[in-house]
Formats: structure tokens, C-alpha cells, sequence
């Protein structure tokens, strides 16, 4: 049969989403499980009967509620379909084919699709033994094809995070020919004070964009709205080469109601943020050797065991998510769903 399309793409691997089980507990996609923010199922309910014309394409209104919530410039800001699109339209808007992309890995999934999908060489740099970013060997790897770093931060799947000091340094030690993105898709859910806020801390440096998402505490996961903010010249290169429409009316209404709800925002957060503590202090009776989250979720350091796990768990009626070879990523849920999980890693563990 004739190929019809880019003989390089049958090897790559696909995104593999969390399972989802009737009637199970899903602790596989990072969700947070209390429903949509007050006002914004109304809010996507008065926004229905226009669906018959097309979104505002500049995003105005969403663009400037995010730049306040920010405190930056609008023209800093560009909304996408979740910010995997917005990663996706980084890329494009930095390589041609041959260019390279550099991350650490194991990080998110995603960025081995968006690099090969732009025609761009993944260049990744493995974990340190501790799960983080290896900073020093990711500046080390940099080439003169190098045109986009992506920095997970904090990191998923293994919740780990790059401090103040070690990323200040980083970005003096990159300069500013490259482009740094700091995937902040987590960052509600930062407790520990010595993790920047990329927002407010880098965006006097021109090649620093953040990447940022309504998916995860802010309840938007099924409506697709994420968003960066990064220099005026950049926000507008990548507002030049985005899917036209892509923020759709829906997913704008919506996101405009959620920004209304920044203290129920965080006191939703607060509960993760708080059985975070209570599942890892669970998790470290088995594994001692797991690390600290700044996410919504643990990792659980299993290797070779990960699937395995994964399948006692689901016999459990728990659906979690393993990267074989490497370990678990487990999603915090409500208090319930973590005893459950909790129960159901007793009885995979216990010897
Ligand atoms: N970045 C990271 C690190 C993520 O984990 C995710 C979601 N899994 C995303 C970006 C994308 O989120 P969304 O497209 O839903 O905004």
C-alpha cells in the first residue's frame, strides 16, 4: 500500500490517555475531581445559544480577565485548545525541521508528539536519580540547533520541582538565542516557596514564556482553554500561527467564569494540596524512596513493577497510570477515592 503519510510518524509513540473504567475510581489524567467552579456551568449554558456564530478570534475579554489574574499586559497573553496546543504552537513558531527541542526525560508525554510533528529533533536529558530535572547536563546539551527548552515545573509524572536558585541560574547559563518554557500546568498546587512563579519572576527575560492551563485546579479539563504569557513579541507570533477559533465560545465563557472563583479555586486546591501529604506519607511506607510533589499527583517509583501494579490496582477498581519500566503516577482524588487507592496499593505491595 502506498504511504500516504510521513513515514517517520509510524514510530511514534501515541499519547496514551487515563483509562477510564465504568463505575471505577480514575486517578489517571490529573483531574481534579469536585465538578465544574460555581458559575460556569450557567455560564456555558447562556453561552449555547450563540454557538451558531463563531468565537471572538482575539480572545479579547478572556485574554485581559487571564492579564489581570496575571497582573501583566494583554498583548503578553495568547489562549489556545489547552495548553498542549499552545506547546504545540510554540514549536511551530521556533523550528524549522532539523531544529532542536531539549527536555528532560521522563517528563510529560506530549513532547516527544509536539517535537516530531514540527519536523524537530527531541533532545532528551535524562532525570536525575532523584526524578527532577538535570539542569546542568540540559545546558550542557544545548547545540547550535537548540531553538525551545521545555522545563516541567513542577514535573509530570514524578511531581518534582526546579528551585529559584537552580532555575535563575539555568537561564543565565542558556542566554537568551533560546527559547525557555516553563510548563507551569500545576502551579496552584505549589506549596513550597522556594519554587518560582514564572510569571512573576522571569518575565523580564525576553525568551522566557509560561505555559499555563485552566484544565487542571481551575475544573477546565473537558472544555479546552489553556494559555501563555511571554513577551509581547512572542505572544503575538504565536497569536499569528494558532488554529483560527481555537479558543472556542464555550471554553471562553467558561474560563471567564472560572476566573471569577480564584478562593474556591484554591480552597480546592488546599484539600488536594493537603491528602497530597496524607497519600505520599502512605505511599513512603512502601516506597520510601518517593518523591516529594508539588502536583496533584505521586509518583511511585516501581520500574519494572509499574504495570504490574497498575493491573492489582484496577482489580481493585482503581485506574492509575504506569510508564513501565519507570513507575506510577497517581492522581489525587477526593479523601475517598485516596483511601481506595490507598487500600488497593496495601494489598499490591504488602509482601
Ligand atoms: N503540561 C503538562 C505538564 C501537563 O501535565 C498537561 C496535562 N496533562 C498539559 C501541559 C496539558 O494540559 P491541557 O492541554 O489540558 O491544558
Amino acid at each position: 500500500m502506498t504511504q500516504l503519510t510521513r513515514a517517520d510518524l509510524d514510530r511514534l509513540p501515541s499519547y496514551v490517555p487515563g483509562r477510564s473504567m465504568p463505575g471505577a475510581i480514575k486517578l489517571a489524567s490529573n483531574e481534579v475531581p469536585f465538578g465544574p467552579l460555581p458559575g460556569v456551568v450557567e455560564a456555558i449554558t447562556a453561552a449555547a445559544t450563540d454557538t451558531h456564530r463563531y468565537p471572538d478570534m482575539g480572545v479579547v475579554a478572556l485574554r485581559e480577565k487571564i492579564a489581570a489574574h496575571c497582573e501583566v499586559d494583554p498583548e503578553r497573553v495568547a489562549t489556545g485548545c489547552g495548553s498542549v496546543a499552545m506547546a504545540e504552537h510554540l514549536a511551530r513558531t521556533t523550528c524549522v525541521p532539523g531544529d532542536e527541542i531539549l527536555y528532560s526525560w521522563r517528563s510529560f508525554e506530549a513532547y516527544p508528539i509536539i517535537a516530531a510533528t514540527t519536523g524537530a529533533v527531541s533532545v532528551q536529558v535524562p532525570n536525575t536519580p532523584l526524578h527532577g530535572h538535570d539542569l546542568d547536563a540540559m545546558v550542557a546539551a544545548i547545540t547550535d540547533r537548540t531553538r525551545m527548552i521545555l522545563v516541567c515545573n513542577p514535573n509530570n509524572p514524578t511531581g518534582t520541582s526546579c528551585r529559584t536558585k537552580e532555575l535563575d541560574a539555568f537561564l543565565d547559563a542558556v542566554g537568551e538565542r533560546v527559547l525557555v518554557v516553563l510548563d507551569e500546568a500545576y502551579r496552584e498546587f505549589v506549596t513550597d516557596r522556594t519554587v518560582p512563579d514564572g510569571v512573576e519572576r522571569y518575565l523580564d527575560r525576553p525568551n522566557v514564556v509560561v505555559l499555563r492551563t485552566l484544565s487542571k485546579a481551575w475544573g477546565l479539563a473537558g472544555l479546552r482553554a489553556g494559555y501563555i504569557v511571554a513577551s509581547p513579541e512572542v505572544a503575538a507570533t504565536v497569536r499569528k500561527v494558532i488554529t483560527p477559533f481555537s479558543t472556542s465560545s464555550l471554553a471562553q465563557a467558561a474560563a471567564l467564569a472560572a476566573l471569577d472563583q480564584p478562593e474556591e479555586m484554591a480552597r480546592r486546591a488546599a484539600i488536594v494540596i493537603s491528602e497530597r501529604a496524607r497519600v505520599l506519607a502512605g505511599v513512603r511506607r512502601f516506597l520510601p524512596d518517593a518523591p516529594e510533589s508539588q502536583a496533584n499527583f505521586v509518583w511511585l517509583p516501581l520500574g519494572d513493577g509499574s504495570a504490574a501494579f497498575a493491573a492489582a490496582c484496577e482489580a481493585e477498581r482503581v485506574i492509575v497510570r504506569p510508564f513501565q519500566g519507570d513507575g506510577v503516577r497517581v492522581t489525587i482524588g477526593t479523601p475517598d477515592e485516596n483511601d481506595a487507592f490507598l487500600a488497593a496499593m496495601e494489598k499490591a505491595l504488602a509482601v
